[in-house]
């Protein structure tokens, strides 16, 4: 991998805890329970993107797959205006596309490839790409029908198709996954994330997010071939993510 980019989260720690703060050319996956603050971790990269690299940006445009009706633009204009950015040109900087189901939020990386292309002509470069959530079609259309191996194959094949779109334009590729903080009766164990080993292979960083008191939260990396098992503590506030 050559001339990778690094995005700010906005927190010192837990850009120090990434090696300097979210790579383009690699997937990284957020996981962890409800609240922990993966959807806010990526409105503040889908902003902070665009910043200059002085900044901690990489003076970017980003499209976000948007599978479970998340996205909000008015947390945007709080966290654009938190970063001296206009809060209008912050919004239409961020291509948001929403998946309906599995099929559709593959077919979306197609469309994002070709919207990668066209911007390129404008002078915009995409230069992340958010899937928010990753797992949430496919886990929702597998439970009952079709096999496990089934939804493997196919979350391999998306997660391929998001890694050559990283490669292709030197974007940053960030993909969210919820778990349950505790073991369900029902279905297995749902704090394995859903995709397990093949998301831990494709994936070049894996972030467990996990709530803290209040506005704090905690974020781990887990199985990293070269950096080092870490904590870090951060902060949700209105003004986005902090230390
Ligand atoms: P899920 O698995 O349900 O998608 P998530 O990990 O994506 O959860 P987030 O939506 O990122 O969770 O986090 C929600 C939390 O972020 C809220 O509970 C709150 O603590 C914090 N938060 C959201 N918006 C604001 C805001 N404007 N000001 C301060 N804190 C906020
Ligand atoms: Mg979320």
């Amino acid at each position: 991998r050559k001339n990778i980019g690094k995005i700010t989260t906005g927190s010192k720690a837990l850009d120090d805890l990434l090696g300097g703060g979210v790579e383009t050319q690699a997937i990284t996956e957020l996981f962890g329970e409800f609240g922990s603050g993966k959807t806010q971790i990526c409105h503040q990269l889908a902003v902070n993107v665009q910043l200059p690299k002085e900044k901690g940006g990489l003076n970017g445009v980003v499209v976000v797959i948007d599978t479970e009706g998340t996205f909000r633009p008015e947390r945007i204009v709080q966290m654009a205006k938190a970063k001296d950015l206009d809060p209008d040109v912050a919004l239409e900087n961020i291509y948001v596309a929403q998946a309906y189901n599995s099929n559709h939020q593959m077919l979306l990386v197609d469309n994002a490839k070709e919207l990668a292309n066209k911007l390129r002509k404008e002078g915009k470069h995409v230069r992340l790409l958010v899937v928010d959530s990753l797992t949430a079609h496919f886990r929702a259309e597998y439970i009952g029908r079709g096999t496990l191996a089934d939804r493997q194959q196919k979350l391999n094949r998306h997660l391929h198709d998001l890694l050559r779109f990283g490669e292709l334009f030197n974007a940053a590729i960030v993909v969210t996954n919820q778990v349950m903080a505790k073991p369900d009766q029902f279905f297995g164990d749902p704090t394995k994330p859903v995709g397990g080993h093949i998301v831990a292979h494709t994936a070049t960083f894996r972030v467990y997010l996990r709530k803290s008191k209040g506005e704090l939260r905690v974020a781990r990396l887990i199985d990293s071939p070269h950096l080092p098992e870490a904590e870090a503590v951060f902060k949700i506030t209105e003004r986005g993510i902090e230390d």
